[in-house]
């Protein structure tokens, strides 16, 4: 679900504010309290006395003011909270002095009186000013800032200001509608959730004979499977009321505030059982002690305690069932997993091409389709996407044939749109230079030839020399085939020459090299790599694997740990190896190009004119050339449409 969010630091700046409340507020703080301090500083009645503008007026200290009484120059004195003013009549005419005045002066009053000086205190007047000065205002500063900060909050959490501390304005409560057709694919997963469904329908049925039903079901899955979809469509089979938040919501700056918002939560949620309860994104709370790096751990660590006492809390006999989504589970604390808590976990994987297909299906329903539209051809372009991936295909079509104005959807559309998703978007407007177009040009023809013409390599789909996305310049699509799990060494040995052929031919036809094989290289060298460390596939090292991985759950690399144990000499064996293994590659290469010199120079410059050429064209040119020469042919003329697109070689 948090999968298409802003970059990091956009988010960052967003933020900064409601990252750093502490930092806003104290701001703020600093702001009133100089307003205040400001407005007390005022001298108390400036107006008391008034009219007697002719001398001037003066500050002066305190003891400079008791002496003007005693020298009796002073007439007149009016005694702020404060302030002083003492009006004098000098020769030069009247002349009003402020002076602060010093806390308890007993001798000033007699001193007055010894003088016969008229004084008095503060007119009255400016009661109502002082009351707002001193009370009433730095209320309302202070409220102010606080309204400020507390929408900020809750604009960072969804909530609302009076359900600070609660969880009543995060979480979000539905009876979804949601069944379980509206989930394609997936139907193992499906099987296993579906018992829980009698239970929330007749749960006293259950109860009166003592069944254990489980509490907690873990939802496991990369972004964009279904896993939320799969929970609502739970509840909306059930018909139970679905309580919903997402765990990265509860991790807030105040201690306890999390686990608070777990208390409602289930609070909530057992005032309207049965129920689904779902968290998602489980891992932002459950890290495990060991996985988690510092800060904010206490909070979170008071949250998920918080949440396993809740789930321990009641008994099997209430009916609310709680499930949560992961994508990493082998982060998550041992404790989460613990019978009578997530205790049972449902695998929610990529679809397959069957999945894909009713993905689809499910998703252009709401979608005038024109008849032209291949679904099947579709389902097979997107191996490796998500459910929600195909969603968002299916919504841009329906934008792209909506801005070309067409009655429905038709199959050139579908068809962008899995371009789009797959590869960025064409960024035609990108201009690059006549001399790097004809270098990209050869780079990627010398790709799609070695593709082609290689025994075990994936077959050509499409070859663009328009810029696509940040990194790629230019891009050959290769056709994998579906649901391959095995791979054999002379298809990865295949698989370096195409990663190589780009390079080669910016050698053999350039006659320079540029930056653009930087990311071929990378992973032609890591295919070798791996052949050698992993698959035991060179005589250096023979079967000893050099290269645990700790590949992930789903095979996201959590972490690598090399094991390390072995030799110095055989580690410097293996580099050497891996060197000659390349440079023997990229000669073998180097060779096929220069073979066919005709055919890659034909190829290019249908790229230059063209910029787009589908791989039958690729096909053609090759089987044509080696024709026209009278050499062995290699090109396999497997059409595009026997599989389609999906690794692509920029
Ligand atoms: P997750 O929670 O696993 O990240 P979601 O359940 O939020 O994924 O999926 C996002 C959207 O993708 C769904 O609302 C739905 O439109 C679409 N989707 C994902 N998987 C499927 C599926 N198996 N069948 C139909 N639609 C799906
Ligand atoms: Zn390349």
């Amino acid at each position: 679900m948090s999968q298409n969010e802003m970059p990091p630091e956009n988010r960052r700046n967003n933020n900064f504010f409601n990252n750093n409340p502490l930092l806003l507020f104290a701001i703020f703080a600093i702001a009133a309290i100089m307003v205040f301090k400001y407005v007390n500083s005022e001298p108390a009645t400036p107006s008391a006395i008034t009219g007697q503008s002719s001398g001037g007026s003066r500050q002066v200290p305190y003891s400079d003011f008791k002496e003007l009484v005693k020298r009796g120059e002073i007439k007149q004195v009016t005694i702020g909270k404060t302030t002083i003013q003492a009006v004098g009549g000098g020769t030069m005419g009247q002349t009003t002095y402020f002076t602060r005045r010093i806390a308890p002066d007993e001798t000033l009053l007699p001193l007055l009186e010894e003088k016969g000086v008229a004084y008095g205190g503060v007119s009255e007047e400016n009661w109502f000013l002082d009351l707002i000065f001193s009370w009433v205002l730095p209320i309302l500063i202070f409220f102010g800032i606080w309204m400020l900060l507390t929408s900020r909050m809750q604009k960072s959490i969804g909530g609302s200001v009076l359900g600070f501390g609660s969880a009543k304005g995060m979480i979000n409560s539905e009876k979804p509608g949601v069944k379980f057709a509206d989930m394609a694919g997936n139907d193992e997963a499906k099987e296993e959730v579906k018992e829980i469904i009698d239970f929330l329908q007749h749960p006293d049925r259950y109860i009166r004979l003592g069944a254990k039903i489980p509490k907690g079901i873990l939802l496991v899955g990369p972004p964009g499977t279904g896993k939320t979809l799969l929970a609502k469509a739970v509840a909306g089979e059930a018909s139970v009321p679905f309580f919903s938040v997402s765990a990265s919501g509860f991790i807030e700056m105040f201690v306890g505030v999390g686990a608070a918002r777990v208390r409602d939560l289930f609070e909530q949620a057992k005032k309207q059982a049965p129920a689904i309860v779902f968290i998602d994104e489980l891992d932002a709370l459950g890290k495990s002690r060991a996985a988690s790096g510092f800060g904010g751990n206490d909070e979170r660590e008071q949250t998920l305690n918080q949440l396993l006492a809740e789930m321990d809390g009641y008994g099997s006999s209430e009916p609310i069932i709680v499930i949560a989504a992961t994508n990493r589970p082998e982060i998550l604390d041992p404790a989460l997993l613990r019978p009578g808590r997530f205790d049972r976990q449902v695998l929610v994987d990529k679809p397959d091409f069957k999945g894909r297909l009713e993905i689809l299906q499910v998703h252009v329903k709401a979608v005038k389709l024109s008849p032209n539209v291949d679904l099947n051809l579709i389902a097979k372009m997107t191996a490796g996407l998500a459910g929600a991936d195909l969603a968002n295909i299916v919504n841009e079509a329906t934008l792209l044939a909506g801005r070309k104005d067409k009655d429905a959807v038709e199959n050139n559309d579908m068809r962008e749109a899995v371009e789009r998703a797959i590869a960025g978007l064409e960024k035609k407007s990108r201009r690059i230079s006549p001399k790097e177009k004809r270098i990209v040009a050869y780079h990627e023809s010398g790709h799609a030839l070695l593709a082609q013409t290689t025994k075990g390599a994936r077959k050509v789909n499409k070859v663009s020399i328009i810029p696509r996305g940040l990194a790629a310049l230019g891009y050959t699509l290769n056709t994998p085939e579906e649901n391959k799990y095995l791979i054999q060494k002379h298809e990865l040995i295949a698989e370096v020459d195409v990663l190589l052929g780009g390079r080669a031919a910016e050698e053999v036809f350039i006659g320079e090299i540029s930056t653009g094989a930087g990311n071929d290289l990378d992973r032609a060298t890591d295919i070798v790599k791996s052949m050698v460390q992993i698959y035991g596939m060179s005589e250096v090292a023979g079967l000893m694997v050099m290269d645990r991985r700790q590949v992930g759950f789903l095979g996201s690399p959590y972490g690598y740990g090399r094991s390390g144990d072995y030799s110095e000499k055989l580690a410097e064996e293996c580099d050497l190896h891996m060197k000659k293994f390349l440079s023997e590659r990229y000669l073998a290469v180097k060779s096929r190009l220069e073979t066919y010199r005709g055919a890659i120079e034909e190829m290019s410059a249908a790229l230059l004119a063209e910029e787009v050429i589908e791989g039958d064209k690729v096909r053609e040119i090759i089987v044509a050339f080696e024709g026209a020469n009278n050499l062995p042919p290699l090109c396999s003329t497997k059409s595009k449409d026997d599989g389609d697109l999906m690794s692509e070689t920029a």
